[in-house]
């Protein structure tokens, strides 16, 4: 029988290992997770800082499925829009989508704090502070070593899944697989984090319902809400070359960087230049592996595919895995021989567009949100939106507020690309009327139709 044995192994109790992990025990499977760090329900593991993320459909429908979301709402923050903040502390704002549409700033640890709380009561088993060496792929064996010391244990079960993040010891296993293709590419800019407290009297320091950005060409900084009032920022910034974070150096450096391209967040940031020299600088890499599992082994989340994080879209696409896993192994009475190759080819499609728009949108978000012909293009896309709901999504809401797959994401906003280039006559340096607008309209109509017959 496909599924007589009901014990399964997830290695990396982070946001997908834990998220998974109920899932399967909903299912009435045994499952014991190997997690490096400490238990989240006793230690912070953000050591104090608070690092959030944006939550979105795709996560928010996954949570659902298994009866969380309502337990996970009252630790979000709706961000309605972009809030641009010019050089001189100018904003200008931008709904994300239609009215009622929003994203979710949570923070990472209190998350993954009610996920392994949940796994628990459904009868997970957690074993924090204990590291995966490797895993023999052709033995079905894991080798996991308690932190604290202690002897090595070879473990097993009818399926063992790596959710074990971006530096995988699973997928380092899977690298000595023949046919197993993998690549890591990082980028050439960095990340720091830097908090903005609460005001004197004890408020936000900026509107708290929206996502803060400062573009500033080829770097930007931002700002998430958190619910203690403060902000959590990152700057995405060069790692190397003229102005990056190797060429700020001393403190006066650092002060007249702050002063120049972001004078209105010196006075709502105390100490910014010793925040920014005690804060570590990290780098961001984008991971792409194939296929995802090798025999009763599987890959989910980043150590199948890590993106960079400027579509807020990381966390929402692992947590979119256990959902398109589940209803795939539902479908398919839990034989993993026959449905994990089948998953790992259907999803990695998904996962490499999304990678691929990740990589755009950073040089949307740094560059073109205080274009003029982009943010006349937003506001042309979101009246033909109004006007054909069905026909003309703009890709910003197919990627975030959708279920269409992340590959038809891409895909389709390829062609409205093609249709406002060729069209931008009618919409660029004018208004364009309700018949300009149709007419928009039926051009991707008739293109949609033709690129569906070449596909047949
Ligand atoms: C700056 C930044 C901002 C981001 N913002 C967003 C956002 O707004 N929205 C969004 O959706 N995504 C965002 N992401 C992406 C998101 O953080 C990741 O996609 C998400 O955390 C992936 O979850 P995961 O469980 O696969 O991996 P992880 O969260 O990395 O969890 C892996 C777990 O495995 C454990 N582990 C690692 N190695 C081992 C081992 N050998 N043995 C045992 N345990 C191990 C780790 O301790 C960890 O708990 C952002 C990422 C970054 C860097």
């Amino acid at each position: 029988m496909p599924n007589s044995k009901k014990d399964i192994i997830i290695l990396g109790g982070g946001l997908v290992g834990s998220l998974l992990s109920i899932y399967l025990a909903k299912e009435g499977f045994q499952v014991t997770v190997y997690e490096k760090r400490p238990d989240p329900r006793i230690e912070d593991l953000d050591a104090g800082r608070s690092i959030n993320l944006a939550l979105s459909h795709r996560g928010i429908k996954a949570l659902t499925e298994v009866g969380l979301a309502e337990t996970v709402k009252p630790e979000l923050i709706p961000m309605m829009g972009r809030i641009m903040h010019d050089q001189k502390g100018k904003t200008n704002y931008q709904a994300y989508g239609k009215k009622g549409q929003f994203i979710n700033s949570v923070s990472r640890n209190r998350l993954n704090t009610v996920l392994v709380k949940e796994a628990i009561d459904e009868g997970v088993v957690f074993c924090f502070e204990h590291l995966c060496e490797k895993v023999d792929t052709r033995t079905n064996e894991a080798f996991i070593r308690p932190i604290n010391g202690g002897e090595t244990l070879i473990t097993t079960a009818s399926l063992i899944v790596g959710a074990d993040g971006a530096f995988s010891s699973m997928r380092r296993s899977f690298q000595y697989v023949p046919g197993f293709n993998f690549s890591q590419d990082y980028l050439e800019h960095g990340y720091l984090e830097l908090t903005i407290p609460p005001t004197k009297n004890g408020d936000f320091a900026l509107e708290k319902n929206g996502l803060h950005i400062w573009p500033r060409g080829h770097f930007m900084f931002i700002a998430l809400p958190n619910p203690d009032k403060s902000f959590t920022c990152t700057l995405f910034f060069p790692l190397k070359g003229e102005l990056s974070f190797e060429s700020l150096q001393s403190q006066e450096d650092i002060a007249q960087f702050f002063e120049e391209f972001f004078p209105d967040i010196v006075p709502i940031i105390p100490n910014v230049v010793e925040e920014f020299k005690k804060n570590p600088v990290s780098s961001l890499v984008t991971i792409k592996s194939s296929p995802w599992t090798v025999n009763r082994c599987l890959i989910l989340g980043d150590a199948s595919h890590a993106i960079v994080p400027f579509y807020g879209q990381g966390m929402n696409s692992g947590f979119e895995d256990c959902y398109e896993l589940m209803k795939m192994a539902k479908s398919m009475d839990f034989d993993w021989d026959k449905l994990l190759p089948k998953f790992s080819e259907n999803r990695k499609k998904d996962a490499d567009a999304i990678s691929n728009l990740a990589l755009k949108n950073f040089i949307e978000m740094r560059d073109k949100v205080a274009d003029r012909t982009f943010l006349k293009r937003k506001k042309v896309e979101a009246a033909l939106h109004d006007l054909f709901p069905d026909l003309w999504v703009p890709q910003y809401s197919m990627v975030t507020f959708s279920d269409y797959s992340y590959s038809d994401a891409e895909y389709i906003g390829k062609l409205q690309d093609q249709v406002m280039r060729e069209n931008r006559a009618i919409w660029e340096d004018r208004d364009p009327t309700p018949s300009d607008l149709a007419f928009i309209a039926e051009k991707f109509s008739i293109l949609m139709t033709a690129s569906l017959k070449a596909h047949l």
